[in-house]
């Protein structure tokens, strides 16, 4: 379990199955956990921390993200929160919250973005100055297109990528390492992202998460936010042959990562 620091709150990350995080979000008064794959692993850390989970926050509803709700509720009796869009396919759900709704974790305030693309309920959670974003921001890439459009998820990156750039996201994967080299063998090989990738191939190799990581910097080094940039998408444009336009191009980038 790794630990970070914001102004009001500790997040706390555990890793969990193959390679999803679960987060704990901690204050005096509450212990929220984003996106519980399984209960084991958060029942030991709040064993650790020796406190009860007050809160679960899901952010879709695929079972690598909810399939600790049941037993979590009923040992802690917390409140589940979540997308009011999949209402029917989250299990144990007792708040559904929608964009621009405003939560009071004890002292915390909460915003929900709704940010539809890898599904269609798709939703985040900002706190502060960070950003709990499931399946949508990976560390150099995004969430596969199974319910959602291209414009879609394009709308829905753009939205997370309008916050400020200091802003720490933590996303329910770690899969960083091969988003970057998919980006150097397929879509631009500039130095910022030869640089990002030493940096964290040795940090795996360390056996450290490659997140959180920072709005600012996927915004230089994650291929499915450069359409966003004039001169890389005229080069891109040009080189494929297709649309001149930042949706356009993140589909073209986007099929080329699923055949990778
Ligand atoms: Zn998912």
């Amino acid at each position: 379990m790794w630990s970070y620091t914001h102004h009001e709150f500790t997040v706390h990350q555990i890793p969990a199955l193959q390679d999803n995080y679960i987060y704990l979000i901690e204050t005096n008064d509450v212990l929220a956990c984003v996106d519980p794959a399984e209960s084991a692993p958060v029942e030991a850390a709040c064993g650790t921390l020796g406190r009860k989970l007050t809160h679960i926050l899901n952010t879709h509803h695929h079972w690598d993200h909810v399939g600790g709700n049941p037993e979590l509720k009923s040992k802690y009796g917390c409140t589940v929160i979540g997308p009011s869009y999949d209402v029917a396919r989250i299990p144990a759900l007792d708040q559904p919250v929608s964009e621009g709704d405003v939560l009071h974790l004890g002292n915390l305030d909460m915003s929900v973005l709704f940010v539809p693309g890898h599904t269609r309920g798709h939703i985040a959670y900002v706190i502060e100055d960070a950003l709990f974003c499931g399946d949508t921001l990976f560390g150099a890439g995004c969430g596969r297109l199974f319910e959602g459009t291209p414009e879609q998820m394009w709308n829905s990156l753009s939205k997370i990528t309008a916050l400020p750039p200091s802003t720490r996201f933590y996303c329910a994967h770690e899969y960083t390492l091969g988003n970057l080299e998919f980006c150097l063998e397929r879509v631009t090989q500039e130095d910022v992202v030869q640089q990002r990738f030493t940096r964290d191939s040795g940090r795996r190799q360390q056996g450290l998460p490659t997140i959180p990581g920072t709005i600012g910097e996927e915004l230089a080094t994650n291929p499915f936010l450069l359409p966003a940039n004039e001169v890389f998408r005229n080069n891109y444009v040009c080189k494929h042959g297709i649309k001149d336009d930042p949706v356009s191009v993140f589909a073209h980038i986007r099929a080329a990562k699923d055949r990778w």
